[in-house]
């Protein structure tokens, strides 16, 4: 060092690895949903700093900048600090504290006369929260069919299209042979979902040479180290697929081997336009599915052994009726001319040739790249194979495809593109990752049909599950829904995950039925979670006339955090943080498995609690005691789980010896998967740094639908229920059967008014349509898409109020491409007006290249309510960032005497947050610079310390250790 002088001080010792904690634990954070594994310092009970768990499966040690930014939403100012009673107009934030007792016994009298009455009064809904297992298992318990958490207004269409047509799908479900792909493509992916994982993978794709392509109409993340960027137009990936599709069929570059042995290629379907079995299988007397013997040149069992199945032809059935093979129909469809890459160039906004050299591309890494493991293996039927044969090409996908109202159908096109190139579960392809595969789809039906939801009675099953036939639908004689969110109607008959974008708009309308109490957990419904956010927040505030009530009665909200949503509740129920709790990352809600292993793992309390808040998932089953549910309290009717979460995680048995942990069961924590409650299980998991892992031997790593030893042990582990093989799905009978329910067909048929969307949009092979916004505004009008996405250093809304975090990004802008902006004569930094057909919103603009020229994009949640999450009312965040949910509306565009449709996705129900079509125009001069809409700021409540104007810490712990 320099002195003034200029002379030179030395220290003569200099520590460079000082002592900086007393003592460390690991978890597993919660700074966004990939649940990586944390060591947590701690100095005098305090956090000194975050480390990644270097042992942790997910993250191997890594730990991305929100997750080291777990120190500063511990010490935000925005925690609640106490139960919270409404005492002003909603809105207001005019809170009383009160006790936990009042606050208990409120919610549960409330709710207790929901439930004498009609528990279907109560409507349920939770945001990213991970105990989903508790939480549907709560409300199926209560007896009310009003439950759903995020899934719907997330990706929805990608966990249906893959659970109806390949038995998993992306991120939690599955994920690339990252040791052996060479070839990955990546459609729709910010920086956000499966983070870390997906960084380490890419970082392993990259050191072997292996090709990225990324397919996104933004190049930021991911996309920005893509090898080859192709920047599409939003909502036309599914074309771009099908005709990728088209040209391998040209040039006959498919795996009809494969296809053959895993998939229903080869089934015949059904040829007899206006029968009641049109487009089903032929079936045989004892129901199995029929083929084309080539062999015999005879009908024969499809899943028999000896059989050499036909694919393609016309054949007669037994009764003289015609029947194709559906891979025949799969073929016949895409061959057309109108997937021909110079016939769908325009549309996706692609180069022909680029098209065309994507799909040489990935047959020459499919097809002469092809590689073999020297690993011996038996099939399903016992058959052994010396050899496991890969195609290294792997595929992932996210909301990008997924947010559209055409999403289902382009995720169920992408994962025919991956069974045709039969890269599914083979060395370098795509792996499931255990408890999937699942059968196609999942067993569970939803409940909550007409005569299941009774007073004081728990349903009969799950609420949320999966239709096969129009049978399994939530309605009533008359076809009317029977959720608020019309999940599973004739609206959206595969709402797999609900709609929870929906549920304010009917429960305010009253349609179909008005609610009483709304309880959400986790969901900032009143802001960036909701479509129409301005719509939103009159509903929630909205009167009726005549009885002055709200029009949604009671509203319950637990949050740990001064949310925008606080300020609507009527009774707030003040949670912990992550690093307060115990958690269980369940198998029986979305595990943290890998390809190649099974596991699950914990949270633990780190930190002591120094608030009046609790856990909400104890808060529930505290609620469930005092509610009497029958599920929640011992014959004597005291409380089942009085240690509440972390003792309903090591003793509640969902089936004999399967329970919320699979690691160290059985009295003695000497098994896995099924055993009896350990009550050691928690210590065992925190001495193994919070996590428990299974790696499958090498025999049973792929394949998994047709790997015996695999599906035996999956058997064992209750993941399937037998093991057969599970047949991937190339053409889809359940989505049949609800078209020909439509076509009038069946006991049970739709409404005249849904008949033509369901025989449209029910097609058993994937079909590309133009997003319904898109087609029902005048796109010279709104000539821009316009997209949202998380970045990578923030998560929802909770990223956006962590002190270190602001300082990354403290208000966003909206990101045109620059061309585009010099052709308006727009700059960096100008003020602009965002109008859709549903709303208008001012915003600064941000010019940059890597942008698709008809794009328009912004960051997520990164716009806050002017004094929400206890930010200074001047904070960036309110005056300069936005939300462009304001200006995406719940509901399709009005037609003329037209019912309005949700914004959404006619299959599954999944928000179409990126079908938004918006025009652009520079502010008039002397316009305000700071972003429109804007509210008052609601009160403070109390117990929420002051706003700081400077947000410090480690001061104190740094000084403490040096002196
Ligand atoms: S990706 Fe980052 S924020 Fe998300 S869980 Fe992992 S460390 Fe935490």
């Amino acid at each position: 060092m320099t002195s003034e002088s200029g002379s030179i001080s030395r220290t003569p010792y200099v520590n460079t690895s000082p002592d900086v904690a007393d003592e460390f634990k690991y978890t597993t954070c919660y700074m966004c949903a990939c649940r990586c594994g944390i060591k947590v310092y701690l100095q005098d009970g305090s956090i000194r700093y975050i480390q990644g768990n270097r042992d942790h499966p997910v993250n191997k040690g890594v730990l991305c900048a929100k997750g080291s930014a777990g120190i500063m939403t511990q010490n935000s100012p925005a925690k609640l600090t106490k139960p919270l009673k409404r005492v002003g107009p909603r809105g207001s934030g005019e809170f009383e504290e009160i006790e936990w007792e009042e606050a208990m016994e409120t919610a549960s009298g409330w709710l207790s006369r929901i439930r004498a009455t009609d528990p279907k009064k109560l409507a349920f809904f939770t945001g990213r929260d991970q105990s989903q297992a508790l939480t549907g298992w709560w409300a199926s318990q209560f007896g009310t069919p009003n439950y759903s958490a995020h899934g719907g207004f997330c990706s929805v269409n990608m966990a249906a299209a893959g659970l109806y047509s390949i038995g998993g799908s992306f991120w939690e479900f599955g994920e690339p042979d990252w040791e052996h792909t060479k070839y990955l493509m990546m459609f729709g992916v910010a920086e956000d979902h499966d983070s870390n994982p997906i960084k380490i993978g890419l970082g392993k794709l990259k050191t072997r040479g292996a090709k990225f392509v990324s397919v996104n109409p933004i190049r930021t993340g991911y996309s920005s180290i893509a090898d080859q960027w192709i920047p599409i137009r939003p909502g036309t990936d599914g074309l771009f697929i099908m005709s990728l599709i088209h040209q391998l069929l040209k040039s006959d570059k498919v795996d009809i081997e494969y296809l053959v042995r895993y998939t229903n290629a080869h089934w015949l379907v059904i040829n007899d336009p206006g029968a009641e079995d049109d487009g089903l299988f032929a079936r045989d007397t004892d129901g199995n599915p029929l083929c084309w013997d080539g062999k015999t040149k005879a009908l024969a069992n499809a899943r028999a052994l000896e059989v050499a199945p036909a694919v393609v032809g016309d054949y007669e059935l037994s009764d003289g009726r015609k029947a194709q093979p559906s891979f025949n129909l799969v073929a016949q469809r895409y061959l057309d001319n109108q997937y021909a890459p110079e016939n769908v160039a325009k549309r996706t906004g692609l180069d022909k040739g680029i098209i065309e050299h994507t799909a040489a591309e990935l047959a020459h890494y499919a097809f002469v790249e092809e590689i073999e493991l020297e690993v011996e293996w038996t099939d399903w039927a016992g058959r052994k194979h010396d050899k496991m044969k890969g195609r290294p090409v792997a595929f992932h996908a996210m909301r990008g495809i997924s947010a559209h109202s055409n999403g289902f159908h382009t995720c169920r096109a992408l994962h025919l593109l991956q069974m045709l190139l039969g890269s599914i579960d083979c060395p370098g392809g795509f792996g499931h990752k255990p408890p999937f595969p699942k059968p196609i789809p999942p067993g569970l039906k939803p409940a909550g049909k007409s005569g299941q939801v009774e007073a004081n009675t728990p349903l009969p099953g799950p609420p949320l599950g999966f239709p096969i036939s129009p049978e399994d639908l939530l309605i009533d004689a008359d076809g009317k829904p029977q959720r608020i969110d019309k999940a599973f109607s004739w609206e959206f008959p595969l709402s797999i995950h609900g709609l929870m974008h929906l549920v304010i708009t009917n429960a305010w309308k009253g349609d179909p039925y008005p609610i009483d109490t709304l309880m959400l957990f986790m969901a900032n419904m009143s802001w960036n979670s909701s479509m129409n956010t301005s719509g939103m927040i009159e509903m929630l505030t909205d009167k009726n006339e005549s009885t002055g009530e709200y029009k949604i009665p009671r509203i319950i909200y637990a949050d740990a955090f001064y949310s925008e949503t606080v300020a609507y509740a009527d009774l707030v129920l003040p949670d912990t943080t992550y690093l307060e709790r115990y958690d269980c990352i369940s198998l029986l809600d979305r595990p943290i498995c890998e390809a190649d292993a099974c596991q699950d793992a914990i949270r633990q309390p780190v930190i002591e609690l120094d608030r009046d808040v609790r856990p909400f998932q104890s808060v529930l089953l505290d609620l469930g005691a005092r509610l009497g549910l029958n599920a929640m309290v011992n014959d004597d009717g005291e409380p089942k789980y009085p240690g509440g979460y972390p003792d309903y995680i090591v003793n509640h048995e969902r089936a004999p010896g399967i329970g919320s942990l699979a690691g160290w069961r059985g009295k003695d924590g000497d098994k896995y998967g099924r055993g009896e409650p350990n009550p050691n299980q928690l210590k065992k998991y925190i001495e193994n740094k919070a996590f428990w892992s299974y790696r499958l031997p090498p025999e049973q790593r792929y394949y998994k639908m047709a790997n015996k030893d695999y599906l035996d042990w999956a058997t064992e582990m209750g993941f399937v229920g037998n093991s057969d093989q599970i047949v991937m799905e190339i053409y889809s009978e359940a989505l049949q059967k609800f078209r020909l329910a439509a076509r009038g067909h069946g006991n049970i048929q739709p409404p005249e008014e849904h008949r033509t969307r369901i025989d449209n949009y029910f097609d058993p092979i994937p079909v590309w349509y133009e997003p319904f916004e898109e087609a029902m505004v005048d796109t010279s009008k709104y000539p821009f898409h316009a997209l949202t996405q998380r970045p990578m250093h923030m998560y929802h809304s909770w990223g956006g109020q962590n002190a270190w975090l602001r300082q990354v990004t403290g208000s966003n802008k909206l990101y045109m491409n620059t061309k585009i902006g010099a052709k308006m004569g727009l700059e960096n930094d100008d003020w602009v007006w965002v109008t859709s057909h549903h709303g208008r919103i001012r915003v600064q603009l941000g010019l940059m290249d890597g942008v698709n020229e008809n794009t328009v994009w912004t960051w997520n949640a990164i716009g806050k309510q002017k004094g929400a999450w206890n930010l200074d009312e001047d904070a960036s965040e309110s005056k300069k960032g936005f939300l462009l949910n304001h200006v995406i509306s719940e509901l399709l565009p009005k037609r003329e005497g037209g019912y309005r449709y949700a914004n959404a996705d006619p299959v599954t129900g999944q928000a179409a947050w990126f079908d938004l079509r918006v025009q652009i125009e520079k502010v008039g001069p002397g316009e305000a610079e700071e972003s429109y809409p804007q509210f008052e700021a609601a009160k403070r409540p109390a117990g929420l310390e002051p706003v700081p104007s400077v947000l410090r810490y480690g001061k104190s712990l740094r000084v403490k250790r040096e002196s």
